[in-house]
């Protein structure tokens, strides 16, 4: 097995047994990139030197017997996520020339740590898209089938974790964008509960909705990423200071029944509903279904109940959020006006002219759309209609899963309706673009916990995710139920 296969469990310990370096490990990445990404193009920037320099520190700090669990493992990040000294364009070209001069909280605790930052993903611009074909450095390929994509619109990262050219990522999920791209690439994505995960540092989109997480090979790995990751953060108030930690391992489990899962292979014994209304959807693929029924099926085997429930308001979620992220949407792109960086437009005559020449070069169509919509959502006499309504339907959507988790523990669906589609198939068609998100969005807008795993490949050869949702700041027995799905 090559260096940069590895997963972090072992490339840690690999490393703690001097049976390799970091450098060694670092150089096996970037030597893979460095044969890959002309392909795959999941990465804007790659760090060949600062990596290197980075991982002989950290090699020193193995040595002097100093390391984390995460010293000296060489990690990607979304473009959308601030690096220090590292350039992040958010893949729009309004901020092409952008190198933040600080870390993001949860980039800060990694490196600070020791790990080892290998470059920075691709990824739809500022995270708006489902496809990755909405980046302005060019869309992803999957790595399982080059004519298919990513998934989006943290694309480049899934790709870079799948094929194996880090050994994890940071991303960015708002409705969607760590779990989709997940599931189409074949790897493990969390979008953890709204307030886990500090976003200071993330380049916003839509603010009541951004979360911050980690794409990894392995369940095991995400948690311990979760673990050294997660917690509050005076910089971002979102945050909650909150005892359960999100590393199943340490947790109580759920009211208490859950055995520590890592340790063994001892069954998860939770309560898991099955929402009717995620297997209705229309369009939904036969065989992501057959796969999914296969794995609750094999929960049930393994000592979980299985109870079908319902989730009446899920149909609504997709309009909802596509309400609510354009809104906040125009106010957060707002600040990005092409004068101190990115590409700048001066021939207009007036200052505004200029702002809005900018803004038409530095933004894809997709976020322009967005702009617009948000605007208009916004403005007098549509307020009320659009924006107020929606947050209503959005604090139904939310009393759905507050209801539903007095009854079950965690639910099972399946990630996406369809497993990767082909490049260019729905780049035309926002329309079906946003409904590629209709799994997706109602735990993101009901700011609940859910996890992707890998549960399968279609006949085709292409990976088919499941979706676990848990109750919010439940983390720990969603990961549990994931690990268990994963053998
Ligand atoms: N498909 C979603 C959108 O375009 C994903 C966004 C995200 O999670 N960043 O809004």
């Amino acid at each position: 097995m090559n260096l940069n296969e590895l997963a972090i469990v072992q490339a840690a310990e690999g490393l703690q047994k001097k049976d390799f370096t970091s450098v060694e490990l670092t150089s096996a990445c970037l030597a893979r990139i460095h044969e890959r990404n002309k392909d795959i193009n999941a990465f804007i920037t790659v760090c060949d030197e600062l990596a290197i320099e980075e991982a002989k520190k950290a090699d020193m700090m193995i040595a002097k017997g100093e390391a984390k669990p995460l010293t000296g493992i060489p990690f990607a990040v979304k473009d959308a996520i601030c690096t220090a000294g590292v350039r992040s364009t958010g893949a729009g070209k309004i901020l092409d020339n952008y190198t933040p001069p600080y870390d993001a909280t949860v980039i800060k605790k990694i490196r600070d740590q020791g790990g080892v930052l290998i470059g920075k993903n691709n990824c739809d611009a500022f995270g708006h898209g489902a496809s990755n074909e909405n980046s302005m450095y060019g869309p992803v390929k999957n790595p399982h089938d080059l004519s298919k994509v990513a998934g989006g619109s943290s694309g480049g990262s899934a790709a870079a974790v799948a094929d194996n050219m880090c050994i994890y990522a940071i991303a960015e999920d708002t409705g969607g964008s760590i779990r989709q791209p997940a599931s189409f690439c074949g790897v493990v994505g969390l979008r953890p509960s709204y307030g886990r995960n500090s976003r200071y540092g993330i380049m916003p989109m839509a603010s009541s909705l951004d979360t911050v997480g980690p794409l990894t090979k392995t369940v095991e790995d995400m948690a311990i990423v979760m673990q050294e990751i997660a917690g509050r953060d005076p910089l971002d108030a979102t945050t909650v200071a909150y005892d359960e930690p999100p590393h199943p391992a340490l947790s109580r489990g759920a009211r208490g029944q859950q055995p520590p899962l890592l340790a063994g292979e001892v069954g998860v014994r939770a309560r898991v509903g099955v929402p009717k209304e995620y297997f209705e959807i229309e369009g939904i693929d036969p065989e992501v279904k057959e796969i999914t029924i296969e794995k609750i099926k094999l929960l049930k085997d393994s000592g979980c109940e299985i109870i079908d429930v319902s989730l009446p308001h899920t149909k609504y979620a997709i309009a909802v959020y596509y309400i609510i992220v354009p809104c906040e949407d125009s106010s957060n792109m707002a600040r990005l006006d092409g004068i101190r960086y990115g590409v700048r437009n001066t021939e207009g005559r007036t200052l505004y002219d200029m702002y809005a020449r900018s803004r038409d070069l530095g933004f894809p169509e997709e976020v322009k759309r967005r702009i617009l919509i948000g605007t208009y959502a916004l403005s007098a006499g549509y307020y009320d209609a659009y924006y107020k309504k929606a947050q209503q339907v959005r604090t139904l959507i939310r009393k759905d899963f507050d209801d539903v988790f007095k009854q079950v523990d965690v639910l099972i669906t399946p990630t996406s309706p369809f497993p990767a589609f082909g490049v260019g198939e729905k780049a035309s068609d926002p329309l079906a673009m946003y409904l590629a998100d209709v799994m997706l969005s109602p735990a993101s807008v009901a700011g609940v916990p859910a996890l992707s795993v890998p549960a399968g490949k279609t006949k085709a050869g292409l990976p088919v995710g499941i979706q676990i949702i848990g109750a919010r700041m439940d983390e720990g027995l969603v990961m549990q139920v994931g690990h268990q799905l994963s053998f």
